[in-house]
């Protein structure tokens, strides 16, 4: 790939390369390390705006957003990623295990409030193996046939098939068979080796993290990708991410989504790293829409870069804004102090020139509030929920 300082496409190259794209046609690396680099930043969004709305014509004046809890059933973990501050190593005093018990409390409150899907998301906890995640699956499949499991991604499924001492098919199988509806594409972080050795040395390689989610679309668990951009990575290196992900879709078609965010680089091991600027994640954002012509979803990140920044991302080719995640721990230890709730969501989508719709995992939509008289001004179950959390810790600002 160039690593010139001027356009190789030039500027009729990159008009050329943004239509193709915004029509729907396939778009080469080198071409999408162009654009990233040097296209103007407006014809960039128009571009992916113009591919948003081409491919959800019909439906374009929408974008959605979904209610989901993340539940955190351990931090204790083996795998000591550098730019982790969630995780604690095994016998630290501060390390803790949810019980059963207390993981089906948790999601009887996010029913309550109306969630729809739980995404368990945890630590490699050296004695967890399948057998583990088979009890708490059931156990949440039982009382709550309603709520989809979206939860844990490649990295945990790699290290729970090693504790078990069985292959990565058999712990898919037996997961989803326990209840697994999907798995979060957590874990992905980057992708690329140089810089994913640098930030995780001890997690399974980026072809590895690939070849799990394969191995699961092909036994029917669909995924979502993520992208934590600003680790040190290079720009070659993040278009790179995106060509390994889109070689896989190719073949799959399992990928539901692409999520990018921002490295938080608070409470880790990472020093004197940066996160991306919000041009870089909105330019990253636009590019990605343009470069997967095979990935229905683009979700905005409200979370780690801002509620203003995700309306900006329904303008930069994103068609969901996410979850209002009623309890998230592991990117706010890190620094990420967004919160919002349902009415803010919808309100950030409507004053972003959108439609709000609520959807739910599959990407059905649940409620269109099409009508702004109807919106609610408030969510008093949802604040209350809020700060009932902070206190219990269930949504620390900063874990130290
Ligand atoms: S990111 Fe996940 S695997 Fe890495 S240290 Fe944190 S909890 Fe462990």
């Amino acid at each position: 790939m160039t690593t010139s300082t001027r356009s190789a496409l030039g500027p009729a190259g990159q008009i050329e390369v943004l239509q193709r794209a915004a029509e729907g046609g396939r778009i080469t690396p080198e071409e999408a390390l162009d654009l990233y680099r040097f296209a103007d930043f407006h014809a960039l969004g128009r571009a992916a705006d113009a591919a948003r709305r081409r491919r959800f014509a019909g439906r374009e004046h929408l974008a959605t957003y979904l209610i989901d809890r993340n539940i955190n059933y351990t931090n204790i973990c083996t795998t000591a990623c550098r730019f982790c501050a969630f995780y604690r190593a095994p016998g630290h005093a501060e390390g803790w295990i949810r019980d059963t018990d207390d993981i089906l409390r948790r999601c009887a409150e996010a029913v309550d409030l109306g969630a729809t899907q739980i995404m368990l998301q945890g630590g490699h906890h050296p004695e967890f193996g399948v057998e583990y995640y088979e009890r708490t699956f059931s156990a949440i499949k039982d009382a709550f046939p309603q709520l989809a499991l979206h939860s844990l991604g490649a990295s945990e499924v790699e290290h729970m098939a090693k504790v078990s001492g069985v292959s990565v098919e058999d712990a898919i199988t037996r997961i989803r068979d326990a209840g697994l509806d999907s798995f979060a594409g957590a874990g992905a972080e980057i992708l690329v080796e140089r810089p994913r050795t640098a930030i995780a040395p001890l997690k399974e390689s980026g072809e590895r993290w690939l070849e799990v989610m394969e191995i699961a679309h092909g036994l029917g668990v669909e995924s979502t990708a993520t992208f934590m951009m600003g680790t040190g990575e290079t720009n070659a290196e993040r278009i790179e991410h995106l060509r390994m992900i889109r070689d896989v879709q190719d073949r799959t078609g399992g990928f539901r989504a692409f999520i990018p965010w921002t490295y938080q680089p608070e409470n880790n091991h990472l020093r004197g790293r940066t996160q991306a600027s919000v041009i870089e994640y909105l330019r990253m954002v636009a590019l990605s829409r343009l470069f997967f012509d095979n990935i229905e979803h683009l979700q905005g990140s409200w979370l780690t870069v801002g509620k203003e920044v995700g309306q900006l991302t329904l303008h930069m080719g994103a068609d969901d804004l996410g979850s209002v995640m009623l309890e998230e721990n592991v990117v706010s230890s890190a620094g990420a102090r967004h919160r919002s709730n349902r009415s803010e969501l919808i309100h950030l989508i409507r004053t972003a020139g959108r439609i709000p719709a609520q959807r739910n995992t599959l990407y059905e939509h649940l409620v269109i509030h099409d009508n702004p008289a109807d919106d609610p001004l408030d969510d008093p179950a949802v604040s209350h929920f809020s700060s009932i959390a902070v206190e219990r810790g269930v949504l620390p600002l900063v874990t130290p």
